[in-house]
């Protein structure tokens, strides 16, 4: 059995998991892995030749160059109907649309049976629905950068979507720039991690005493005034709140569970690895009254991603960078995590998950929870006061 920790190409904290280690091991000896945290993470296990493909592919070990400015634009797609199901202006959805008119395969995350996010290769319009939307727990990439390989061979376009790391991650994989691949990243202010995630699923399926089988984010609201946590569970009961109100919304704008490596992201930056950049533009004029169904902040990065464009059926009006750098802190600098954030993960590990809630993800400061004896105490003192 190989040293398998010792093994591995780049330090836990700085790992993003991205799998492009995982997909090129030339021997399959590499494994992604759920961490203590909940985040997949590379494992070295048997079959490991120390042949050091691993750390040659690894984005976190390498210098990226830095590209000339991003041309940007404040964007919506022409078609309201992928407008109102993306997040912002659905300009992902009119990216998409045309590669898969074109016999293009497109890959990008959605949710499967479990609830589990993951990168899935789509390759007509039917299938596209469950792509768009932002998910903001870390996506499982599997066996994608091999399979993007083998379209490619196969010389068919495709169009990849993922968070900055994991396009760059794909590009080491790759080792270049295939002219029939073209990429998006979005603006990223971390991911949040799949095995909390995954805890908060049980737990919504245990309280409404049925399993929740979709999910959405970002529903926006029909007058575009807003977004919402949208669930739907067997039998059909909903539940519909604004994110921030909801125990994974309050976790998120905390910073409470994002993964280590985003508070140090290296591509809180302009200078971004996608032909195309995606994001939301929140402070625009009010005289661009469109925003109220969603904008959004389309950065330009390569030739490529500006040819692309300039074919989509898109509505554009031209920003400047100094505006969407001011206006996005994900372009600006990493998000410092929560003072909170190893509190919470050690809890995680060794109390019932329904005290750790309670405690983190409630409304207002943490607190601790009382123990059923200390519960009872105080009801004891209370009655004791009143006599
Ligand atoms: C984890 C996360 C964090 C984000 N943080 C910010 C931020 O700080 N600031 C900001 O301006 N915008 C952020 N966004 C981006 C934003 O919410 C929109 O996704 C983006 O503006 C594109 O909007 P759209 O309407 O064009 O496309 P959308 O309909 O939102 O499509 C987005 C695309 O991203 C892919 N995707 C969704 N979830 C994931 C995921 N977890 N991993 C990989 N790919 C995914 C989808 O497959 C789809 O291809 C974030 C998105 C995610 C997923």
């Amino acid at each position: 059995m190989a040293d398998t920790q010792a093994a591995l190409p780049v330090a836990a904290d700085r790992c993003t998991g991205c799998g492009a280690c995982a997909n090129g091991c030339p021997k399959g000896a590499i494994h992604m892995t759920a961490d203590s945290e909940g985040f997949l993470t590379p494992v070295v296990g048997e079959g490991c030749i120390q042949c050091g493909h691993c750390a040659h592919v690894c984005p976190a070990l390498k210098h990226r160059e830095e590209r000339s400015a991003p041309a940007v634009f404040a964007a919506w797609a022409e078609d309201d109907s992928l407008r109102r199901r993306s997040t912002n202006g659905g300009v992902f959805a009119a990216l998409a649309t045309q590669v898969l008119e074109d016999g293009g395969v497109v890959f990008g995350a959605a949710m499967d049976a479990h609830l589990t996010v993951r990168h899935v290769a789509v390759k007509n319009t039917a299938d596209l629905p469950p792509l768009l939307g932002a998910k903001p727990v870390q996506s499982d990439v599997g066996d994608s950068f091999q399979q993007v390989r083998m379209y490619l061979d196969q010389g068919r376009r495709v169009l990849f979507v993922g968070t900055p790391c994991q396009v760059d991650g794909l590009y080491r994989f790759l080792g270049g720039y295939p002219e029939n691949l073209l990429t998006c990243d979005f603006l990223c202010g971390g991911v949040a991690s799949p095995g909390v995630w995954q805890r908060l699923v049980k737990s919504m399926a245990y309280v409404k005493q049925k399993p929740p089988v979709a999910v959405e984010f970002s529903r926006k609201e029909p007058e575009g005034t807003g977004h919402r946590f949208f669930v739907t569970f067997a039998g059909g009961k909903t539940y519909d709140a604004p994110l921030a109100k909801t125990e994974f919304g309050r976790g998120l704008k905390r910073r409470l569970f994002l993964r280590r490596a985003c508070h140090t992201c290296p591509y809180a930056c302009a200078n971004r690895p996608g032909d195309l950049t995606l994001g939301t533009f929140r402070g625009l004029p009010k005289e661009l009254d469109e925003q109220k169904q969603g904008v959004t902040m389309l950065l330009i990065n390569s030739v490529k991603g500006a040819h692309t464009v300039d074919t989509l059926a898109l509505k554009k009006t031209a920003r400047t960078l100094d505006e969407a750098v001011a206006d996005n802190v994900a372009l600006r600098q990493p998000r410092e995590p929560s003072p909170y954030r190893e509190a919470f993960f050690a809890a995680l590990r060794q109390a019932p998950f329904q005290q750790v809630r309670i405690k983190y993800l409630a409304a207002g400061e943490p607190r601790d929870v009382p123990t059923p004896q200390a519960l009872l105490r105080t009801v004891k003192e209370k009655l004791w006061k009143k006599r």
